[in-house]
């Protein structure tokens, strides 16, 4: 079956042949790579070549929100696909499905302000979008000066050359000489238990962030600051939620210098939080959006930039000068896409899944807080279904284990093992369900997390 030929490792993962230059993948063994080849889902469970069955601990890429094999998404896919499986939604030309899905979508942020949207097939590129609706914002209403963008170091926006820019991680930049680009600066992550001084509160490292931030905006001339980009909870770059304080202080520098805010939902929206999108659950108050990923459920590649009054008002009185908005995808707004889409927002609502999340939110962020008295672990944290666990050498010091292989790593190696999904980023493992997750889901994660991390000692 498949490329899955080469020698078997064991446990379910096996050699595959490099056809396909795996992303963020050592590409250095030559002719084949250790992975697991997954073949089938039902649920919050995949299956491998073997039968192997593992609990998807990180919903696919933070974005498998309902799991695998919904028939209702399947059906209103299929129905779609029969019956108008292509058209897209340039110049004189639309289609009933785009215009429903984003009247919908509209609807959908209204209470925080969203009056539009324009259509992507993914986070990165909405993330470019988003940018591109900041500049030209700026030149209808006549700053054209206004072209850096202010990002945080760790952040992950996504890997077009916009996004990868944008985003703060050495991994993305590593290899291509130009990244970042050279109008785009980044500004302190806020980890409080990393980063805070002795004796220092939360409030006043938000504050001495925010005095950070606003030096570098003084530094670079308010009048060059085209927007300022941000996840509400900061996801790849190792669940960092924000300190007390932090966003109310960061918001009130970008308004006293007229700075966009473009909040990056790629993960954080339809419910993550336990809210419709993460601003609500931080009382963010954005210009801009980017959602993807729960969007779909990830049954399609959809995403969105979505546009609030201000932004939407500026271009649509200022668009004569430039005549045509010069930007769009052949595949935003695809008719199967929105019909998944459409089916997924659906679905959230009638089981209002983000109250879902806020109730089971306790359970998980407490249960997997015990672990934090193992001796390795130096933090455990999160919000919503979103949650890190950070490995140390010595809690006092909080120095990183140096062996080879990462902590993290290891521990998501032995999870595999053991039937859980999860992820590495070297000395942080990551944990993301599907928001459908049940009681018993969290105990069998918590198991097979427990058990896993018990062969550490
Ligand atoms: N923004 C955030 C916050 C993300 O987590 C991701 C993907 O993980 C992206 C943007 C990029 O999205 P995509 O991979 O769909 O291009």
């Amino acid at each position: 079956s498949s490329s899955a030929t080469a020698g078997r490792g064991g446990q379910g993962v096996v050699n595959v042949l490099t056809s396909n230059l795996a992303p963020f993948t050592n590409p250095s063994e030559k002719d084949n790579r250790a992975a697991v080849v997954l073949t089938r889902g039902e649920g919050v469970y995949v299956y491998d070549t073997d039968g192997k069955k593992y609990l998807d601990g990180l919903a696919g890429l933070w974005s498998n929100a309902l799991g695998n094999g919904n028939e209702r998404i399947i059906e209103a896919a299929h129905a779609q696909l029969k019956r108008l499986a292509y058209q897209h939604t340039f110049w004189n030309r639309t289609t009933d499905i785009a215009e429903e899905y984003t009247s919908r979508l509209v609807d959908f942020g209204r209470h925080r302000g969203v009056v539009q949207t324009f259509m992507s097939c993914g986070g990165s590129d909405a993330n470019d979008t988003n940018v591109k609706l900041a500049w030209y914002y700026w030149n209808a209403i006549g700053q054209p000066s206004r072209k850096t963008v202010i990002a945080r170091k760790q952040a992950y926006h996504g890997v077009t050359i916009t996004a990868s820019s944008m985003s703060g991680m050495e991994t993305i930049h590593k290899g291509y000489g130009p990244l970042p680009l050279p109008w785009v600066r980044h500004v302190s992550t806020p980890h409080y238990w990393k980063y805070g001084l002795p004796g220092e509160s939360e409030e006043e490292y938000s504050a001495r962030l925010a005095k950070e931030l606003e030096a570098v905006i003084v530094r670079e001339g308010p009048d060059t600051i085209a927007a300022f980009i941000a996840e509400p909870v900061m996801g790849a770059g190792g669940v960092i939620p924000p300190p007390r304080g932090y966003w109310g202080s960061i918001q009130s520098i970008l308004r006293k210098y007229d700075i966009l805010f473009i909040a990056d939902e790629v993960v954080t929206a339809f419910g993550r939080l336990g809210e419709r999108l993460g601003s609500e659950f931080y009382d963010i108050q954005p210009d801009l959006y980017t959602v993807a990923k729960a969007m779909s459920s990830s049954y399609y590649p959809l995403g969105a930039a979505l546009i609030t009054e201000k932004v939407a008002d500026a271009i649509k009185n200022q668009a004569n000068k430039f005549g045509v908005f010069g930007h769009g995808y052949t595949y935003g707004g695809h008719p199967v896409a929105c019909a998944i889409g459409l089916e997924c927002l659906n679905i959230y609502e009638e089981m209002q899944i983000w109250d879902h999340v806020k109730r089971m939110t306790p359970t998980f962020q407490l249960t997997l807080k015990q672990l934090e008295t193992h001796p390795l672990v130096g933090e455990v944290r999160g919000e919503g279904f979103m949650l890190a666990i950070e490995f140390v050498a010595d809690k006092a010091s909080k120095s990183q284990i140096g062996t080879k292989v990462p902590p993290a790593t290891i521990l998501a190696n032995e999870c595999m093992k053991n039937g859980l999904l999860v992820r590495s980023t070297g000395h942080v493992l990551v944990i993301a369900p599907s928001l459908v997750y049940t009681m018993e889901n969290f105990q069998e994660m918590f198991t097979k997390l427990k058990k896993s991390l018990d062969s550490f000692d």
